[in-house]
């Protein structure tokens, strides 16, 4: 089988290293001639270049673009493709995509890996990215079967666990565990820096693995961040009412020193962060 990947960053450059290094024929397609040359001398693809064109030969094709540029990579490579390619996309968003690009090609399978990290670009890519990581698949209403079984052999081919679900749901569910916790981490740096200079410099000294847990994904790619926030708006708007309604709930224990209810909230998130990992 033939896989074409276009958009050879982190998660793009990950997935075409471990899919050449299982054998599959790759064709990696970037926006810059350097990002393919870099590809072809770490062998993380076989074939590599910024001509859509070449994507022609391909039988799957997984788009890895930033989010903004997943429609139009698609409605760009189609005039190059016979109708029973099957795409497929690696957006941290599915709602914005999935019903979409199933209008623009029929054997469109939305698809999104829950793996990575604050890095960006194909200096990072790595092998092994995506083992053991959940990815979710969004196929919707007459979506063809085979699509999605091809799709689905892929993913678990580089050692994902699959999941199956609406578009929505996705959205509803990646807004609380991934695009909620990087406004939240998002903020807690903000916060930080408006400090006063002296405790400020002070407390740098001392973040050590606690800030380090709780800061990562706020410190990760903006560009993602803003994505996540523009393409799962309506979700990521609900999920952080609710966490503000929350937050305030905790102001008001501590400054009514009701530590008895304070006390049961610690006890129950103790208990109940394991139910998520
Ligand atoms: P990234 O490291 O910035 O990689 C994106 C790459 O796409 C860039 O390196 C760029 O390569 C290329 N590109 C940009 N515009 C393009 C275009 N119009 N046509 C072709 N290539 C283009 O970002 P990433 O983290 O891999 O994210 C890529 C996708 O994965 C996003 O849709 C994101 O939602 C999804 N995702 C990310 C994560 C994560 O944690 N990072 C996890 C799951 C899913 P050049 O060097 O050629 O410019």
């Amino acid at each position: 089988m033939k896989i074409g990947i276009v958009g050879l960053g982190l998660i793009g450059g990950s997935l075409a290293l471990e899919l050449t290094r299982q054998g599959f024929y790759t064709v990696g397609v970037s926006r810059q001639e350097k990002t393919c040359c870099l590809a072809l001398e770490k062998s993380i693809v076989c074939e590599s270049g910024v001509d859509l064109q070449l994507l022609g030969k391909c039988n799957l094709i997984i788009i890895c673009t930033p989010i903004k540029f997943i429609l139009s990579t698609i409605e760009n490579i189609i005039p190059y493709l016979p109708p029973e390619t099957i795409i497929t996309d690696v957006g941290s968003v599915k709602g914005a995509i999935a019903l979409p690009a199933r209008e623009l090609w029929k054997n469109f399978v939305g698809s999104h890996p829950m793996a990575g990290n604050a890095n960006q670009g194909i200096e990072f890519a790595e092998s092994g990215l995506f083992n053991n990581a959940p990815c979710v698949i969004t196929p919707v209403e007459n979506t063809p079967s085979e699509a999605i079984k091809n799709v689905r052999e892929i993913w678990q081919r580089v050692g994902c666990r699959i999941y199956q679900t609406t578009p929505e749901l996705h959205d509803q569910a990646v807004a609380w565990i991934s695009h909620l916790p990087v406004m939240i981490s998002a903020n807690l740096i903000s916060s930080c820096m408006e400090e006063e200079e002296q405790v400020r410099s002070f407390a740098q000294n001392l973040a050590s693995s606690g800030f380090r847990d709780t800061s990562r994904v706020g410190g990760g790619n903006p560009e993602l961040g803003l994505m996540m926030a523009q393409y799962n708006r309506q979700q990521l708007l609900t999920s952080l009412k609710k966490y503000q309604q929350n937050l305030d709930l905790l102001i008001d224990k501590i400054e009514n020193n009701n530590w008895e209810e304070l006390a049961q909230i610690l006890r129950e998130t103790h208990r109940d962060r394991n139910k998520f990992l």
